[in-house]
C-alpha cells in the first residue's frame, strides 16, 4: 500500500453543518447557497429554483434528506406553487441524493448517462459517498430516485410565463453533465463542471480533461458577457471567470504531455508538474496532486488525448 492511500482524506465540507440560504437574482430566480459561500473557496453544494406563473423548477436535490428539506423550505418561503420539475446536473450524490424527498408529482430530469449510472451503481456510489463525506451524515437513509425525463441534448421547460432550458454541452466532469439556463434572467447553473471561482480548480474525477476544455469553452461561448454563473460549490461568477479553469487545464495538459515525452512515471510527473502558482486553493493538494495530475497522465499516455 502506498503512503498516499493510507492518508485519511477529510471531507471537503461537513454535511451536518450546512445552512442553506436563498438569494433572488432576478424576479422569481433564486440561487441557493450555503451561508459561508463568501468566506470560503469551496463550500457545500449550491442549488437554485425558478418560479413561473404555474409551477417551480428546482436545480439539484442536495446530499441527504435534511439538506433537501432545507432547500424545499426555502422554496416554500417564497411560493406555494407546485415543484413540477427537478434537475440534477450530474449523478454525484451531493447533487442528486435528495431526489427521494420531493413529491411524487415532481418530474425528475437527468441526462441519460446520469440515470443509467444511478440505476446501475447506486449502492456502490452510496458506499463511496459515505467514505468521502463520513458516516452518520444522512447518506445511509437516502433512497434512489432517478429520472422521469432523460435529456441527452436540450429541453425547454414551460413554467407558465417563462421557460427554462436544460442543456448538455458535452462531457465536463461526468458523461451526463447538464446545465440549467434561464434566458430571461441570464442565469446558468453549471454544477460541478465549475467547482467555484478562482482559486478553485476543476476536479477531473473521470479524467478526459481535453473534453473538459472543449465543453467549458462551448459554455463560455454560449453565454452573454453579463450572464451569472452559479458554480457547483461556490459563489456566483461571470463568463470571463471561466478563463481561470481553462488556463489551468491548458497548462496542466502541456506540462503533463511534456513529462510523458520525457518518459517520466506518474510519481515523477507529480514532481515535474507541481504548478505551485495554483496552490492558493484550499483543496489544491487533493484536486491537483491526487486527482488531476494522475488523471491527465493516464488520459494522455493511454492515447486518448488527441480529442
Ligand atoms: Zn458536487
Amino acid at each position: 500500500m502506498t503512503q498516499q492511500s493510507d492518508q485519511e482524506v477529510s471531507p471537503p465540507w461537513d454535511a451536518a453543518r450546512v445552512n442553506l440560504t436563498s438569494k433572488e437574482l432576478a424576479s422569481g430566480v433564486f440561487a441557493v447557497m450555503p451561508d459561508d459561500v463568501l468566506a470560503k473557496d469551496h463550500v457545500a453544494t449550491t442549488a437554485g429554483f425558478v418560479v413561473g406563473e404555474r409551477s417551480v423548477l428546482v436545480i439539484e436535490s442536495m446530499l441527504n434528506g435534511d439538506l433537501a428539506s432545507q432547500l424545499i423550505g426555502l422554496v416554500r418561503q417564497v411560493t406555494t406553487k407546485p415543484i413540477r420539475f427537478l434537475v440534477n446536473t450530474s449523478y454525484h450524490g451531493d447533487h442528486a441524493y435528495g431526489n427521494f424527498l420531493f413529491p411524487d408529482t415532481t418530474v425528475v430530469i437527468q441526462h441519460p448517462a446520469t440515470k443509467r449510472y444511478m440505476d446501475e451503481n447506486f449502492e456502490d456510489d452510496r458506499r463511496f459517498m459515505i467514505g468521502l463525506m463520513g458516516e452518520g451524515k444522512g447518506i445511509e437513509r437516502v433512497q434512489a430516485r432517478t429520472a422521469d425525463i432523460a435529456v441527452a441534448d436540450m429541453v425547454s421547460v414551460d413554467l407558465g410565463g417563462r421557460t427554462v432550458e436544460v442543456r448538455h454541452f458535452g462531457f465536463a466532469q461526468t458523461p451526463g453533465d447538464l446545465v440549467v439556463w434561464t434566458p430571461d434572467a441570464k442565469v446558468l447553473w453549471v454544477g460541478n463542471m465549475i467547482q467555484a471561482p478562482s482559486p478553485a480548480l476543476p476536479w477531473l474525477l473521470e479524467g478526459r480533461h481535453k473534453e473538459t476544455i472543449a465543453t467549458l469553452t462551448r459554455v463560455r461561448d454560449f453565454l452573454p458577457d453579463d450572464a451569472t454563473i452559479i458554480p457547483g460549490h461556490g459563489r456566483p461568477m461571470r463568463p470571463a471567470d471561466i478563463e481561470f479553469p481553462l488556463r489551468y487545464l491548458r497548462e496542466l495538459d502541456s506540462a503533463v504531455r511534456k513529462a510523458i515525452e520525457e518518459g517520466r512515471s506518474v510519481e515523477a510527473t507529480l514532481e515535474a508538474v507541481a504548478m505551485h502558482d495554483y496552490g492558493e486553493y484550499s483543496l489544491f493538494d487533493w484536486a491537483h496532486n491526487m486527482v488531476n495530475v494522475p488523471a491527465a497522465y493516464h488520459h494522455l499516455r493511454d492515447g486518448n488525448g488527441g480529442a
